[in-house]
């Protein structure tokens, strides 16, 4: 489980995540939702290491990684997909999963024994089956998702952070994307959802958080938030 404490960061004199509480539990999708600088992407980036927390706890399985190099994080077993894929562009499909299980100390390039069918599978698992060979700039934008999707869980991380699941994909890739990351959490996964709107991860996720300008405005299953008074006028009232 993740648990989230007195999570504050401060650009400067500007307070983008303010004394935040929460946590994550296996087999759980918990969206995190809030309009543009509500601080949605800062405090991802301070779970995942990549922003050192002003103060605050971030413990995982008991251990605190608030601070701890990105790569330590990810071994600790959390994986994210970015909100802007960036594949390597002369690697193909089964390359890019594969570089997500690399070791950590990069020991002439050589993918440890099983890598390449583990990657094969996790490939087919997120619909990748047929084009494994393919360059990533020949895909359509839903398949390079799904190859980031691939990347986050190919070391079969406790704990899977997405930013935006859903943007750019047509009604039915988000039907599909949607039952990939129930897969994910059947499997026992803590997932963490970031959107702009409840109303798009509402089907999926099972408790929403809401953040208005660094602060939690709400917390509670889906419908709870969207009918929540102050939700309302931030997003709707609010523009
Ligand atoms: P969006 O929906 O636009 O992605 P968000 O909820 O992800 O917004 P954040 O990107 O976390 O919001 O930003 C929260 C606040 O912190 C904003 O006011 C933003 O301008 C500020 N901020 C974020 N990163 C930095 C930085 N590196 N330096 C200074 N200010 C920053
Ligand atoms: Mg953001």
């Amino acid at each position: 489980r993740l648990a989230v404490s007195a999570l504050h960061k401060r650009f400067g004199g500007l307070v983008a995540v303010k004394s935040l509480d929460f946590a994550l539990y296996p087999g759980e999708i918990l969206g995190l939702i809030g309009p543009n600088g509500s601080g949605k992407s800062t405090v991802m980036q301070m779970i995942m290491g990549v922003v050192r927390p002003t103060a605050g706890r971030i413990v995982l399985d008991g251990a605190d990684i608030a601070g701890r190099p990105v790569f330590e994080i990810a071994r600790a077993g959390v994986g994210i997909v970015f909100q802007h894929s960036r594949p390597l562009r002369l690697q193909t499909v089964i390359e890019n999963i594969l570089l997500g299980l690399l070791p950590d100390r990069i020991d002439g390039l050589r993918p440890p024994p099983g890598a390449v069918d583990r990657a094969r599978i996790i490939a087919e698992e997120c619909g990748l089956g047929a084009v494994l060979d393919r360059l990533p700039a020949t895909l359509p934008f839903a398949d390079l998702r799904r190859m980031e999707l691939a990347k986050a869980i190919a070391r079969d991380p406790r704990v899977v952070l997405i930013d935006e699941p859903f943007a750019g994909l047509t009604r039915a890739e988000v039907q599909d994307f949607s039952a990939l990351i129930s897969r994910f959490r059947d499997q026992g996964r803590a997932v963490m959802l970031v959107d702009h709107n409840v109303k798009s991860i509402a089907s999926l996720a099972d408790r929403v958080l809401a953040l208005y300008l660094g602060e939690k405005i709400a917390e509670g299953s889906p419908e709870a938030v969207m009918r929540n008074e102050t939700v309302r006028r931030v997003y709707i009232g609010g523009g």
